[in-house]
């Protein structure tokens, strides 16, 4: 909020009395720093921020809200979109008994502005003045809604930069700027003839971005690697890597760069990892019910070996820490051994491998585990060596908590044996595998909910026939019970105990909230395979991964895709989704 240097001291003059001296000095002070009126008095000590905002809303006849003495409502924050809430300093901090909202804002807004908000809300606005840090305070607890795995908006409409804007740091400032806005976590630059195409990977995805020229190109990557990634010029024939901090709004993050020369100059490759980014919970990851409970009991042990099972970029990182999280007590140490620094919170010890850092797994591991930690996560356990060392260390004194790459949890059984570990100590040492992928997440503002036709039946079918020991009415009592838990809201069931009969899809025209893709964010579906003395006995016996499977069903584990199809049916994800997760699960 800005408020004019007159009015300003009009404000203050309304409390205190200012000599002819004090102005003077304060004006002096606001042509030596070059900042306006308002921070001079606030800093000089005249008056707090506070007072000023408060002293101000009652100029222009407004109602004042000290956010400070409230606690923070998160339901309520989500009424507003967190894009729409920082754009406006806007949130909504309380509910009257007509049912309308309080919001308290950082400016006044305009008639056109609280239509939009509104719209959002879907209630009319009582708009309230508060001071930026209040209003800051709040928006930052949106993180703590979103998990890492959390809202992720997808686009239709590009953004553009314009055609012969500028200098290299303003092009890489204004293209960090987009990609992290729109939650991309990686930009791909390729240099062709006359011109550089971009493109971000949103949701996993590559998505196009408007073109450079090509001196554009130029100036952004000569800045790129000259200024930012201290990169060595010459040399153009061979392939580079650096890394770079980049602020952007309250969020650390660091970004790698690679190069890579191509036919038309170098191609870019560069990777945003948030430093600091708040750890999901176990329900906000996507686990419930039963599987819930299994893992949360699995987390009590004080040694033995979890394993986080499937593909590449399969949020297996963001679950063990999510494990971390919920197991963290001040009587517990635990260190993180990954190749890259994904969470920092004050109660791990990270440890990072990898070339960058001249350590390799296995080093870290056995360093590790020689101070004695109650817990370790390994973020991949892919050499022998150190599976090796896991197994040791679990069977003895430390609960491990490890990614493997495997397509499901009964699979990962065989890549721990391709890793030379032999039957009876897999089955002596692993307490649970948990599988899962992440799907995209339907937009829940804009969703529809169709009656099922004949593909979409054949298709639900397709799925429930990999598994044969479900019946339909099995799904149906799944769905039942993830309603039940509160999976999908109140939302009424889709299945009878014979057929489907509506399926959620995402809405063609999308909103506001998901950036008109019908999306929003991702969503982990799991299967957790708790092993029980029986599996162990498989296990040891050398039983293959299908009977495994076979196996863990039996005994409740619900397969993933089952998961899935039933959060399909809760509308928090599509038939899509889980149809192309599944290929190679099984
Ligand atoms: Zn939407």
């Amino acid at each position: 909020m800005r408020i004019s240097d007159t009015l300003v001291l009009q404000l203050v003059a309304t409390t205190r009395k200012l000599s002819e001296d004090q102005v003077a000095d304060l004006r002096a002070q606001e042509k030596a720093t070059n900042r306006p009126m308002q921070d001079i008095v606030t800093m000089s000590g005249l008056v707090s921020e506070a007072d000023l905002v408060k002293l101000y809303a009652r100029h222009i006849k407004m109602p004042y809200i000290d956010l400070d003495l409230l606690s923070i409502n998160l339901e309520l924050l989500k009424k507003i979109p967190e894009r729409i809430a920082r754009r406006y300093s806007a949130v909504v901090f309380s509910i009257n008994t007509d049912g309308s909202f309080n919001v308290a804002c950082a400016e006044k807004l305009d008639d056109n502005i609280i239509r939009i908000i509104e719209k959002y809300t879907k209630k009319s606005i009582q708009v309230n003045l508060a001071t930026q840090a209040g209003i800051e305070r709040w928006l930052n607890q949106y993180r703590s809604l979103d998990s890492q795995i959390g809202p992720i908006v997808k686009i239709k409409k590009m953004p553009i930069i314009g055609k012969n804007s500028g200098s290299g740091e303003e092009l890489i400032n204004e293209l960090l700027k987009q990609a992290l806005n729109l939650s991309a976590t990686d930009i791909h630059i390729e240099p062709y003839d006359n011109h550089a195409q971009i493109r971000f990977r949103i949701d996993g995805r590559l998505q196009g971005f408007h073109p450079l020229s090509s001196g554009q190109y130029g100036a952004l990557s000569d800045f790129l690697m000259n200024d930012l990634a201290n990169l060595s010029k010459d040399n153009r024939t061979k392939p580079k890597e650096g890394f770079f901090q980049y602020m952007h709004e309250d969020t650390e993050f660091q970004i790698d760069v690679s190069v890579l020369p191509v036919l038309d100059g170098q191609k870019i490759y560069l990777h945003m990892q948030a430093r600091t980014s708040s750890i999901p919970s176990l329900e906000s990851l996507g686990l419930w019910g039963p599987a819930l409970t299994r893992t949360k009991s699995i987390l009590s042990h004080n040694n033995g070996l979890i394993l986080v099972a499937g593909p590449g970029k399969s949020g297996k990182t963001s679950t063990l820490h999510s494990f971390l999280r919920t197991m963290h007590s001040t009587h517990v140490s635990m260190i993180a051994i990954e190749d890259e620094l994904s969470f920092s919170e004050p109660y791990i010890s990270h440890v990072t491998v990898g070339k960058k850092n001249g350590m390799s797994w296995s080093t870290a591991f056995a360093a590790s585990v020689k101070q004695d930690p109650d817990i370790i996560l390994l973020q991949r356990l892919q050499d022998s060596q150190t599976a090796k060392y896991a197994i040791a260390a679990s069977e003895d004194r430390q609960l491990i908590c490890s990614g493997i790459v495997a397509s499901s949890a009964p699979a990962a059984v065989s890549k721990l044996r391709s890793l030379s570990i032999q039957n009876h100590d897999i089955a002596h040492v692993l307490r649970c595998i948990i599988g899962q992928r992440l799907v995209r997440s339907l937009c829940q503002n804009c969703r529809i909910k169709v009656p099922a036709d004949e593909t979409t039946v054949k298709r639900v079918q397709a799925i429930i026939e990999q598994f044969p020991l479900y019946s339909f009415e099995d799904i149906h009592l799944i769905e039942k019970a993830a309603a039940s838990s509160g999976i999908g809201g109140s939302d009424s069931l889709v299945t009878t105990n014979n057929k489907i009969q509506s399926i959620w899809e995402p809405n063609p025209e999308g909103c506001d909230s998901c950036n008109e893709t019908g999306f929003t964010g991702l969503i982990g579906i799991f299967e957790v395979m708790q092993m029980s003395t029986t599996l162990k006995a498989s296990i040891v016996k050398g039983t293959d991964t299908k009977d495994i499977t076979a196996r863990a069903i039996e005994e409740g584990m619900i397969p993933f895709a089952i998961d899935g199809l039933i959060k399909v049916f809760r509308g928090l994800t599509t038939l899509d989704e889980i149809e192309r997760s599944q290929q190679s699960a099984y």
